[in-house]
């Protein structure tokens, strides 16, 4: 069993020999497969927030919910038991269970805000200060090897466009990450603006009590209508099996569903979008007009399908409680938003569901050896890890596919490289390129034409960089990095180890 964090703690310092950042849905997946994979480790999270949860813990915005089902969101290791699409609530109620079932609670710190994190390659040590909120105290931990479960965008302060005359307005404007849940909304015209995931969450659940609510978005998003329901797992109960072969099997077949369905966005957009557009009309009606609103200018398969349980937007629209304007956004007004256009609409309530900024590594200093990393000047390891700095992996789930798919296949990666560098007596291990990075191409961490969202462009330069080779691209795609991830072979050129025993090996050209 893990040791808790305090293994050698005195007034000054706590050390541990993995420090996770972060209880989110990341923090708490990568927790129980260090506790199940490498049992005599000692480890802690640090949280800032007072409680777990991450972004599900975050948002509050009337409905809110996940958009992929949670028989992929969820862990492996724990079976879903509900309809595919789950609220905030039954999510965090998940985790609830994942953290009290394993243990994991005691190894949490809450309320620790990480400031800085500094790696030592004399030490092979990281020197982490947090401060405490209960009492503002700056406080100390030392541990080998860092896990940052950060996630990747900044929980305090979204993105809100720099609009004109936001000043102007005289009815009350909100982000959506900053909701008030206490906010009455019933019988007032509600202008939410945004498209995406976030928009089509709000707008039924506005719809139900809402005088009116109006989309304003620059551009349309795909949507995905279905009944929030999986026939496979409904029959599998039906007949008896099991809830962990239910789990297995339902997962199995999502993801197989979705390789096909990705497969088939990039060979054939304009069926697939027709496809969609049929699963709509079940909803809307068979007269209803795409054009302008839901006809989308990116690639089908260039953002996340926006899901809409039970056609729920367009049953909003088509009831006449909802509408939507594709426009751009010219000023506020003490009434509302004229747009470019010349439209005036008014709201009593504004919400903002306009998207993150990005937070790269939880927004905290990171130095080697007393050098500032600068991230845009490092080149990723698969999307993970990242050349100058040692001993850390940063975990970035799948954008397109569930998130949590890579939070399971990255704890079974850095457990292996854990019991591998204990095996081997290794302090320390570094990623670069055979050759040196000269060697390669260098490109974006992510190929903007494979995925665009609006907070990566704003933030790319401050992105690690990536190369042309398989092992040091981002390629976020679930289906190759499943066949690959499992035959990384840790003895291999791209890894150097360090330490008493570790056999040395002659640093490659960086
Ligand atoms: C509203 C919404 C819905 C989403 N729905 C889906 C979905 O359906 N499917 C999907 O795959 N993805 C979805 N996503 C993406 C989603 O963010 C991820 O799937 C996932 O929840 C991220 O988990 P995480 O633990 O990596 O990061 P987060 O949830 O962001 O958690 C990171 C944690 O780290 C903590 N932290 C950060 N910096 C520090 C620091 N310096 N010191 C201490 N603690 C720190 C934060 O407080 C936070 O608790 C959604 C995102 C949003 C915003």
């Amino acid at each position: 069993m893990n040791a808790v964090a305090d293994i050698r703690s005195d007034a000054q310092v706590t050390h541990v020999d993995v420090l996770i950042v972060g209880a989110g849905i990341s923090g708490i997946g990568s927790a129980f497969h260090l506790q199940d994979q490498c049992p005599q480790m000692s480890y802690a999270v640090l949280e800032m927030k007072d409680t777990f949860g991450g972004t599900w813990e975050t948002h509050k915005y009337p409905g809110v919910r996940s958009d992929s089902d949670l028989y992929t969101f969820g862990y492996r290791f724990k079976p879903w038991i509900g309809p595919p699409i789950a609220t905030a609530q039954e999510i965090l109620a998940y985790m609830g269970e994942v953290i009290e079932e394993n243990g994991i609670g005691e190894h949490i710190r809450y309320g620790h805000r990480i400031r800085s994190c500094s790696f030592s390659r004399e030490s092979d040590l990281w020197t982490v200060v947090a401060t405490r909120n209960s009492d503002g105290a700056d406080v100390t931990f030392t541990c080998n090897f860092l896990w940052m479960c950060s996630g990747y965008y900044d929980h305090e302060t979204p993105y809100i466009p720099d609009w004109k005359g936001l000043d102007d307005y005289k009815g009350q404007f909100v982000h959506a990450q900053l909701w008030d849940p206490a906010t009455d909304y019933a019988g007032k015209r509600v202008l939410v603006i945004g498209s995406g995931a976030t928009a089509a969450t709000v707008l039924p659940e506005f719809a139900k009590s809402a005088a009116h609510v109006t989309m304003l978005q620059r551009s349309p998003t795909y949507f995905f209508c279905h009944p929030n329901q999986n026939e496979l797992a409904d029959r599998l109960r039906e007949i008896g099996v099991d809830e962990p072969t239910v789990h297995r099997v339902v997962r199995q077949q999502i993801m197989h569903d979705q390789d096909m369905l990705t497969k088939r966005c990039i060979e054939e957009p304009d069926a697939v979008f027709e496809e969609l557009k049929e699963l709509i009309r079940a909803y809307a009606g068979e007269d209803f007009e795409f054009e302008p609103h839901f006809t989308p200018k990116y690639r089908v398969w260039q953002q996340r399908l926006a899901f809409c349980p039970d056609g729920d937007v367009f049953q909003a629209v088509k009831a006449g409680k909802a509408s939507v304007v594709t426009d751009t956004i010219d000023r506020f007004t003490e009434k509302g938003v004229l747009t470019a256009s010349g439209e005036e609409i008014e709201a009593d309530i504004i919400v903002a569901a306009t998207g993150f900024n990005l937070s790269v590594m939880g927004n905290m200093d990171v130095t080697v050896d007393g050098e500032t990393i600068d991230w845009h000047d490092t080149l990723t390891y698969r999307g993970m890890m990242f050349t100058g700095v040692p001993n850390m992996v940063w975990v970035m789930g799948y954008f397109r596919a569930s998130w949590t798919l890579r939070v399971d296949m990255m704890g079974d990666f850095v457990c292996h490289l854990l019991r591998h560098m204990r095996e081997n007596g290794a302090s320390r291990v570094e990623v670069s390129p055979p050759g040196g990075a000269g060697a390669m191409q260098l490109g974006p961490w992510i190929d903007p034409d494979n995925f665009n969202p609006g907070y990566l462009k704003r933030g790319m330069d401050r992105m690690p960089m990536a190369g042309d080779r398989p092992e040091w691209r981002h390629t976020q795609d679930y289906w190759s990095e499943r066949d690959d991830f499992p035959k990384i072979d840790l003895a291999g050129p791209e890894f150097r180890y360090t330490g008493e025993h570790a056999a040395q090996r002659e640093p490659e050209v960086a």
